[in-house]
């Protein structure tokens, strides 16, 4: 957008005068995270481990309403070798519960990205807010016939007949999840390219089944050049306490203290920078992990302009 552009200043689209995409190199990789919106949840589906008084008193410590959070969710965008490859698609436009997602389509225009021009999507897990946008007629009408989608064997087994007996969620999430996930795998069957462990996607880009969050939930691992990034979506990847911006306190705070090891992040070597699916909108989502024995606490990284 130029400054000189009235007809914008006549027509504000007021959610787009927020920053939403944020781009950085790791090595030859160009990555750009995309901000696909913000879904309100309540804290207590975000921190079920923490006592309630903890809990408020946290929130009202850094001026964050008690009643809903707005729970980020992006995905990024890495061009590596010639591929382009989509990391999660977002949520999409079904869900009129949550009008403040499903940006995806908007949102790569905004940045430029033709999508005929991805190669590749990488899927961390079939979950709604992760997958939907795949099923926005606004960017899977788009899409290149010859699209390779990449996701965990173990994933897409899972979702054919998913078992819920060991989660616990809100009674209506299941089955809108089950519905989600089974047109996903219909409508994409044959251009799936499942992956048992691990599968490199493009120079660089990694992908691996970590389990965790759901049976094949997978992280992206790009390196190059001696510089590292790990992009995580889950939240349970961290470990059991939900949003990273409340990680450090909750684990700080709550009895027991912190979490088992986080697989996404154990061996993630000396330098853990990682960009986040559900991490705050702060630095768009980019930070490192600290750790400290078992305990990970989210620092989110300074612009860098
Ligand atoms: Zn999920």
């Amino acid at each position: 957008m130029s400054l000189d552009n009235t007809s914008h200043l006549s027509r504000p689209e007021p959610d787009e005068l927020t920053q939403s995409r944020y781009a950085l190199r790791v090595g030859e990789i160009d990555v750009l995270v995309i901000s696909d919106g913000v879904m309100p949840l309540a804290p207590e589906v975000l921190a079920t481990n923490a006592d309630q008084a903890v809990r408020v008193a946290w929130l009202d410590d850094m001026f964050l309403p008690r009643e809903l959070l707005d729970w980020p969710v992006n995905v990024v965008v890495v061009r590596s070798g010639g591929r382009t490859v989509l990391i999660d698609a977002g949520l999409g436009v079904e869900f009129p519960d949550f009008p403040r997602a499903g940006r995806l389509a908007l949102r790569l225009e905004a940045a430029g990205i033709d999508p005929a021009s991805v190669t590749d999507v990488v899927l961390t897990h079939l979950h709604m807010d992760h997958v939907g946008g795949l099923l926005a007629d606004g960017l899977r009408g788009r899409l290149r016939p010859d699209l390779r989608v990449h996701l965990a064997t173990a994933e897409a087994e899972f979702w054919e007949s998913p078992d819920f007996s060991h989660t616990s969620m809100p009674p209506e999430v299941p089955d809108v999840l089950r519905s989600v996930a089974s047109r996903f795998l219909d409508e994409y069957r044959s251009q799936l390219r499942p992956f048992e462990a691990e599968y490199e996607v493009a120079p660089g880009v990694v992908v691996s089944r970590t389990g965790g969050h759901t049976p094949g939930h997978s992280v992206v691992r790009l390196a190059s050049g001696g510089d590292r990034l790990t992009f995580a979506a889950g939240r349970r990847v961290l470990g059991r306490v939900r949003p990273p911006r409340l990680v450090q306190r909750l684990r700080t705070l709550s009895r027991g203290g912190g979490s088992r090891p986080g697989r996404s992040f154990a061996g993630a070597g000396g330098d853990r920078r990682a960009a986040g699916g559900h991490c705050t909108c702060r630095s768009r989502s980019v930070g490192r992990v600290a750790v400290a024995g078992d305990i990970f606490r989210w620092v989110p990284e300074w612009w860098k302009y």
